[in-house]
């Protein structure tokens, strides 16, 4: 057993995050896309693999909700396209992945959770970094729905919780649950529902990712670098499992 597999065995988080730091060659960057339907928990499991890398977690659609919440110029154009599940133009969307590309947190990788979201951002992408790995995570509709709505996230920091219970179907999805209800744990943020997170909304956003998203998975899979994931389970389980995929992808 190597340091890293003891290390994964264990229980919580900074055991899984020491061992990553470790086994890591400091020269090696890892730039991954977590790429699946809304719902399929993307933002979750960057959250939580990110900092065992040191790299930073890049979420377009949290980057939109907080210019948004600030009112910027960027926030006015986009609100009405995130209310109702619509993309934002893949020129906008570019401009703002090369500015934050630039910052120094970026040199030893990143995980993108939420981009590419067209054929178009995924050429355009290709053009100014080169992508190691895209972890692909699946999930049946009907769970993505439920998970979904029962999302829970800070109006603050943006921490995502949730408060669905799900098993069925070979499926065991404990909730996640602040530890004050209706609280955020780490900011003391209120808790509350996005509002795209309604269901005609969510069924407008699943129909916008088969159309427009879905086709990238035949673009990475073309070129041998995306890697499926079942979501069958909550973080205590899935994230070793993302990991152990990631420690393979690392070694090869
Ligand atoms: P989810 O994956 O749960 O749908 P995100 O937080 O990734 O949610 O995105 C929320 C919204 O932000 C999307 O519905 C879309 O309006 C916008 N958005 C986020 N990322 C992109 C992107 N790469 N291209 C176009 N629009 C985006
Ligand atoms: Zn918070």
């Amino acid at each position: 057993m190597t340091f890293f597999e003891s290390h994964l065995s264990c229980k919580g988080k900074r055991n899984i995050i020491f061992s990553l730091t470790k086994t890591k060659d400091d020269n090696m960057s890892m730039n991954m896309i977590f790429f699946g339907p809304p719902g399929s928990g993307k933002g979750t499991y960057s959250d939580r693999i990110c900092p065992g890398f040191g790299i930073p977690h890049i979420s377009t659609g949290d980057i939109f909700r907080h210019a948004i919440a600030e009112k910027t110029e960027l926030g006015k154009k986009v609100e009405s396209l995130l209310k109702t599940g619509k993309l934002v133009d893949d020129k906008t969307v570019m401009n703002i992945i090369k500015e934050r590309l630039k910052k120094p947190d970026c040199k030893k990788g990143f995980v993108f959770d939420g981009f590419p979201r067209t054929l178009e951002q995924a050429k355009e992408l290709e053009k100014i970094a080169k992508i190691d790995l895209v972890i692909n995570l699946n999930l049946a509709d009907e769970i993505l729905i439920e998970k979904a709505l029962a999302r829970r996230i800070c109006e603050k920091c943006g921490n995502v919780y949730n408060i669905a219970d799900i098993k069925r179907n070979g499926i065991s999805m404990p909730p996640l649950l602040p530890k004050k209800t209706g609280i955020c744990d780490k900011c003391s943020g209120k808790l509350i529902q996005r509002k795209d997170d309604n269901e005609q909304t969510l069924k407008d956003r699943l129909d916008v990712y088969r159309e427009q998203t879905m086709p990238l998975i035949e673009y990475y899979k073309k070129r041998g670098m995306i890697k499926n994931v079942d979501v069958v389970a909550g973080p205590e389980i899935m994230v070793p499992k993302i990991l152990a995929v990631i420690k393979k992808e690392l070694k090869a």
